[in-house]
């Protein structure tokens, strides 16, 4: 299982966010997003990112921001806990990399963990009844995804890389043949 959430509980982060730009990215989108992005960070001059660009040590103000620090550790999320710190490197962008736009978002997150499911591989063996050299199969699996929401709860923006597997793939469920579509069987 990828564990990308190792405590429960409720957190306030704060995020740095960027607004994407048309010119800049080729994207349509106007949304916000988070701020570590190479249209971003390709533009950020290395000793303001660096501390010690070749053994990859970012700077103080960078260092929360990073699988190291405490606010990933906790949660699995890219920002900090520490609101200020948050305030600061968006200024740094907006000095360093001044083509976009910045700002701070609060989150509140809560995160319950109610079932652990581990995903292990099958002893099943599931066989392409056509050709027992087709090897590739569709089949569901259930991802959750963290969600940012509006003070309704309506839908804003899905957190990158907070992705968990609720559910693996399953014997039990309808599997596919990838290249040939036939409905595949599953030998014990
Ligand atoms: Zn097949």
């Amino acid at each position: 299982m990828q564990e990308l959430m190792s405590d429960d509980g409720e957190h306030v982060i704060f995020r740095v966010a960027v607004r994407l730009d048309r010119t800049g990215n080729g994207s349509d989108d106007l949304k916000w997003v988070d701020w570590d992005h190479g249209f971003v960070t390709d533009k950020i001059p290395r000793d303001v990112r660096w501390k010690d660009a070749s053994a990859g040590i970012p700077n103080e103000s960078f260092r929360p921001f990073t699988a190291i620090g405490e606010c990933w550790q906790t949660t699995g999320i890219h920002g900090t806990f520490v609101r200020d710190e948050a305030v600061a490197l968006a200024n740094i962008l907006a000095e360093a990399v001044p083509d976009f736009e910045y700002r701070v978002d609060r989150v509140e997150i809560s995160q319950k963990r109610t079932t652990e499911v581990k995903v292990e591989r099958m002893n099943r063996v599931v066989k392409c009844p056509n050709n027992p050299r087709h090897r590739r199969f569709m089949t569901t699996a259930h991802i959750t995804e963290v969600w940012i929401v509006d003070e309704r709860g309506e839908y804003i923006e899905a957190l990158e890389g907070d992705k968990e597997v609720t559910h693996g793939p399953d014997p039990g469920n309808n599997w596919t043949c990838y290249e040939c579509n036939e409905q595949a069987t599953i030998v014990d």
